[in-house]
């Protein structure tokens, strides 16, 4: 018998065992998600959305560890000098009309804002607010009293989280700003690749740029025909990786957005803050999201983003995966893990040499 024919043979056998590999995992997810997310009200979130995301973190796991098998040999390569400086001719500056707001929390002021402070956020400064949910004047000082306090329920609940959202929205509308662009406090933002990315397009016009963080658009029953079983699916700008909005489409949303409009249509189709925005421009609104891989949550395994291109990535972001403990971090070489677990110093030293004290 042929090598081929035993292979041919062995084939089935193989995906009777990935199609069994996919049941566990989904019927896993599913027990989670059953047992798990509930809003202030008790209703059970959105079930096949949390799902998906689960689902999309087990995806990107299984394709990080063939990646990093694959590329263990390439690797080496990171080690050569990189040049990560924005291209000449490029000034790297973004326009102050592009107005920065960072989601936050009362608990996470120093943990995680301390890098933000002590790498981009500087740079920007003017054009940045802090939203958050408690007041603190230390914070306040250091972020050049760019502090939003938003009054909002200090928890990660839908509601809570879209009542932030709503903050960041009214307070871009109430400034003529040009460009509104939201990162979390768990983001590096690479004001110079923003720049560039925003001069791609036209602010005169609707434009929702942001990054999905799942493989197809998100499905969810529409709750309005109900009671017929109409579904409808639209994509959206995950928020941990941050997005963008031009003003004409942030004017369009207005109506549905002030005056508490936003937190209602999250309550309304049980989602979180950044699939409500999706909802909002992509289904009421009919704005769809370009998609700007550019953005990075740490959905994704951020070790896979090449070290010579991080110049040109417009955000970055960081974690610790929950199962094995090992930190979900963008490769690139610099001060310690102990140092700089974030990775963020490292990078902003290679983006903006001699800009910081702590630079090697
Ligand atoms: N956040 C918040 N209140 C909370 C928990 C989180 O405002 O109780 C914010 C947090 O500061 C961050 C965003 O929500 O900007 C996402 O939170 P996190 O990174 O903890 O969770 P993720 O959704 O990324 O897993
Ligand atoms: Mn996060």
């Amino acid at each position: 018998m042929t090598v081929t024919s035993t292979t041919m043979r062995l084939l089935p056998v193989r995906w009777l065992l990935l199609v069994l590999f996919l049941v566990v995992v989904t019927s896993l997810c599913m027990a989670v998600v059953v047992t798990g997310r509930t809003d202030n009200n008790g209703v059970v979130d959105n079930n096949r959305f949390i799902a998906n995301n689960r689902l999309h973190q087990v995806y990107w796991k299984y394709l990080n560890d063939r990646r990093s098998k694959r590329s263990s040999a390439s690797n080496s390569n990171s080690r050569l000098l990189l040049s990560l400086q924005p291209s000449r001719g490029d000034d790297g500056r973004l326009p102050g009309d592009v107005f920065i707001a960072v989601k936050t929390s009362g608990k996470f002021h120093r943990s995680r804002l301390d890098v933000v402070l002590d790498t981009w956020l500087p740079l920007v400064q003017k054009q940045t607010w802090l939203f958050t949910d408690t007041e603190d004047r230390d914070l306040s000082e250091r972020a050049g009293g760019h502090v939003v306090d938003t009054k909002c329920p200090s928890d990660h609940s839908r509601s809570a989280l879209c009542c932030k959202m709503a903050a960041e929205l009214e307070t871009f509308l109430a400034t003529n700003n040009r460009w509104f662009c939201h990162v979390d406090d768990d983001n590096y933002l690479n004001v110079a690749a923003l720049a560039r990315t925003l001069k791609l397009y036209n602010a005169d016009k609707e434009h929702y740029l942001g990054k999905a963080s799942i493989p197809a658009p998100l499905e969810i029953m529409d709750r309005d025909a109900l009671p017929t079983e109409k579904k409808i699916s639209f994509w959206f700008a995950t928020g941990g990786a941050g997005f963008c909005l031009s003003r004409p489409l942030a004017e369009k949303m207005a109506p549905l957005v002030t005056e508490g409009g936003f937190v209602n249509i999250g309550d309304k189709i049980r989602l979180p803050d950044d699939v409500t925005v999706g909802y909002i421009n992509e289904v009421l609104l009919d704005t769809p999201l370009t998609h700007v891989r550019e953005f990075h949550s740490h959905l994704e395994p951020l070790k896979t983003i090449s070290p010579h291109s991080l110049k040109d990535q417009v955000t970055m972001s960081y974690s610790t995966y929950e199962d094995t403990g090992e930190s979900n971090v963008v490769s690139i070489e610099g001060l310690s893990r102990e140092t700089d677990p974030t990775r963020f110093l490292s990078l902003h030293c290679k983006l903006y040499p001699r800009s910081a004290k702590y630079c090697l």
